[in-house]
């Protein structure tokens, strides 16, 4: 299989958003008759990449070229004139048109000038019989489930003749048996010479469908690899970014300070998002918890904060004990938690920096915040040096920011409320080498104080070498459940990867 040239081909491209480096000189090529794995954890750009690659996206620099030829769509509509399907992570289905409907909408087949809804059913048959579905086309797609839906946002891309067919992240929603259907089809049109490019997180599946594998870290080009040389240690290493000479990292292996525990979490779980988890966290400690995508740091992070209710379990603060039942109790109990969601959750992009550190504090004091104009600004004045936020002053807004120093702000936020314990999701998501060793500083010296009186901190980071670099203590999940625990000092990356990369249990892969 010697294929000299690339059907698709992207290279040195580069995107930002308002202070986030998304894409930074990613390049991608797509040989006929493959299925190529784009493979990298969340938030590492594939899915800006898709969506540069179909029309929804400008890039700032790069080239596409298709067949050899230089492309520029600009709508998903002229990617796909040019034979690029993409079926998108975000189904965007019409749930109360029926099936045939939403497979041909756009693309209806016409007689006399008029939608032939004999043959748009019968078209809709045609497709899904490819995939193995028999199902009532006339029928709303909303009768059928999620897994129904994500075939037929499938089957819509199947029917028209492509060169290439992207899939986001297509079998997040699908159960074991619908996975197969889909990767037989997918088999079967890549023996007919497709290209299929095939995003996502899951080692097993690459495995069981992928002839190349493209990783993706934190916005750049990791690498391209046959799959039949890649080991899934390999694999796992180059995703998490640990070095590749397994030098071990040098860590400060004196124990610091740290206190009585402020927070502990027994048999904590919620079904689909988490097995009964035990944790503890000292005052003063920063403890780091590394996993891949889907193995339950943030499901875990969102049970202690409240923002999810667990089915079973607790949590122990000092005098509170129990479950949370919203962020509020867990809040009131001196938790804080910066959300890896920063678009969605964080920051108000056109309020200033000072606005933006106020608000968790608003928002716990409602009311009674009785702060003046000066206060206020004093305030926000102190954490911007304290933490070293660079912004022109405290009125800029704080859209007009660099991604680390909008993250520093979050930081500053929820430090505003003098929490005991605060909780970090990938805080160094998206934000520049320096940005992020700034803010790893600023962690390790909110915890760590001579009197081991320091606020407690969990830490959540896809990038493992962060994880190493800033905790006390690293607990690993793997699976939705804890998988291994290390102590500083006895912290050895060789043997966290090999907990994260190990084979799920022959049980459960049953
Ligand atoms: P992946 O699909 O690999 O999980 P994404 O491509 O969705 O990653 O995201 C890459 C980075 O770009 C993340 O830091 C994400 O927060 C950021 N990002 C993605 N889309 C937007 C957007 N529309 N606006 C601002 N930031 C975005
Ligand atoms: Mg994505």
């Amino acid at each position: 299989m010697t294929t000299p040239q690339p059907v698709l081909a992207l290279t040195g491209i580069h995107k930002s958003f308002p202070g986030v480096k998304a894409l930074t000189d990613v390049s991608l090529r797509l040989y006929p008759g493959e299925v190529h794995a784009l493979m990298g954890q969340n938030g590492a750009g594939k899915s800006t990449l898709i969506k540069v690659l179909t029309g929804l996206y400008t890039p700032e620099a790069g080239r596409i070229t298709l067949d050899g030829e230089t492309i520029a769509p600009r709508r998903t509509e002229e990617a796909q004139a040019l034979g690029i399907q993409t079926v998108y992570q975000e189904v965007n289905l019409c749930t109360n048109l029926s099936v045939a409907e939403n497979i041909c909408a756009g693309r209806f087949p016409r007689k006399w000038g008029r939608i032939d809804w004999q043959a748009v059913n019968a078209e809709a048959k045609r497709v899904l019989a490819q995939m193995d579905l028999d199902i009532d086309v006339t029928a709303p797609l909303s009768r059928y489930s999620l897994s129904v839906q994500q075939m037929v946002a499938i089957a819509r891309a199947l029917r028209v003749q492509a060169k290439v067919l992207i899939l986001d992240e297509p079998t997040s929603s699908l159960d074991d048996a619908a996975v197969q259907r889909l990767f037989t089809v997918l088999k079967r049109l890549r023996s007919q010479g497709l290209a299929i490019l095939f995003v996502t997180h899951f080692l097993d599946q690459t495995y069981a469908l992928a002839d190349r594998i493209t990783v993706m870290r934190n916005g750049e080009t990791e690498g391209e690899y046959l799959a039949s040389d890649l080991s899934r240690l390999a694999l796992v290493n180059k995703m998490v970014g640990a070095p590749p000479d397994q030098q071990p990292t040098r860590l400060d292996s004196r124990a610091p300070k740290t206190g009585a525990p402020v927070l502990k979490a027994q048999g904590l779980s919620r079904r689909g998002a988490l097995h009964p988890l035990d944790l503890e966290l000292r005052r003063g400690e920063v403890l780091g918890l590394a996993g891949l995508l889907g193995s339950g740091r943030t499901e875990a992070a969102r049970l202690l904060f409240g923002a999810d209710t667990a089915d079973a379990g607790h949590v122990e603060t000092g005098e509170h004990s129990g479950r949370w039942h919203s962020p509020r109790q867990a809040i009131a109990a001196g938790i804080a938690f910066c959300s890896e969601d920063r678009k969605h959750e964080g920051a108000i992009l056109d309020l200033s920096v000072r606005d933006n550190i106020l608000l968790a504090l608003q928002a716990r004091a409602g009311l009674r915040l009785v702060m003046n104009h000066e206060q206020q600004q004093a305030l926000a004045d102190d954490y911007i040096q304290r933490l070293g936020i660079k912004t022109p002053n405290a009125d800029t807004p704080i859209g007009q920011l660099s991604g680390g120093n909008q993250q520093k702000a979050l930081m500053a936020r929820w430090l505003a409320t003098d929490p005991a314990v605060l909780i970090l999701d990938e805080p160094t998501r998206g934000i520049d080498v320096r940005a992020k060793e700034d803010l790893m500083d600023a962690v390790r010296a909110l915890a760590h104080r001579e009197d081991g009186q320091g606020m407690s901190i969990l830490f959540i980071s896809s990038e493992l070498p962060e994880v190493l670099h800033c905790s006390d203590r690293v607990l690993v999940l793997r699976d939705r459940r804890a998988a291994g625990e290390y102590r500083r000092g006895e912290l050895d990356e060789r043997s966290v990867l090999e907990v994260i990369a190990a084979e799920p249990a022959a049980t459960e892969a049953a």
